[in-house]
């Protein structure tokens, strides 16, 4: 009996101790799985972040104004930042009402090219809560005799199911005198001669030699618009 009542103990301590094992790899597995889950969860809220972050933070511009203004008002001495950044967010917002509305609401200062283009290709998904976050000058060119800014802007709206879209829109302007209609772009006319004056950047008349400041009476005019 007491040999038996021995083993009995043995056993038990046996069970004991296999059930112990067995208990803490259970444990073990156990904890190293909620950890795998935890880990899971976080790249799961990680990647959620990074989605929401992207729908809410606007897009990332780059402003190249400070090392443009010189050169820009050495042509331009009348022109002005804070005015054009002003036009160049309106455009911004009329792209993407236009899109809204299914058809080019640009009343003036656009190209007959750029409305034709838009009015066949706006994006799809635009339906409201349209907004300009920021706008910035991205180059001046000012290598050939035309003169032209092009500017960034980030934006936002809203689509068809709701969801907060941020983009990027990049804006071209030709600095040109006033349009017409049936020729496009007009050409201004030397104060001393009369003669025509073929482009923005002529310094001179190639007729008579006087010297141009003509760039009173110059507008910006929008010649490409597209989505970054
Ligand atoms: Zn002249």
């Amino acid at each position: 009996m007491e040999s038996v009542g021995l083993g009995g103990i043995g056993m038990i301590l046996l069970v004991l101790l296999v059930g112990g094992g067995v208990f803490a790899v259970v444990r073990a597995v156990v904890r190293s799985v909620t950890k795998v889950g935890r880990l899971a969860s976080t790249v799961t809220d990680i990647i959620k972040k990074a989605d929401y972050e992207a729908e809410t933070t606007p897009k990332s511009l780059s402003s190249a104004e400070p090392l443009l203004l010189d050169r820009i008002k050495r042509d331009f001495p009348e022109y002005n930042p804070e005015l054009i950044r002003q036009r160049v967010a309106k455009d911004a917002k009329t792209f993407y009402e236009s899109a809204q509305a299914g058809k080019c609401l640009y009343v003036d200062g656009i190209s007959d090219q750029l409305r034709e283009r838009l009015e066949s290709f706006l994006p799809p998904d635009v339906a409201g809560h349209i907004q300009v976050h920021k706008v910035a000058l991205a180059a001046y060119d000012d290598v050939s005799e035309d003169r032209v800014l092009t500017f960034q802007a980030a934006a936002a709206f809203k689509d068809a199911s709701g969801v907060t879209r941020q983009r990027r829109l990049i804006l071209k302007y030709l600095a040109a005198w006033s349009t017409d209609t049936e020729t496009g772009v007009r050409k201004a006319n030397c104060p001393n001669c009369g003669a025509p004056i073929p482009a923005v950047g002529a310094k001179v008349c190639r007729y008579c030699g006087t010297a141009l400041k003509v760039w009173a009476g110059i507008g910006w005019l929008l010649t490409d618009l597209r989505e970054d």
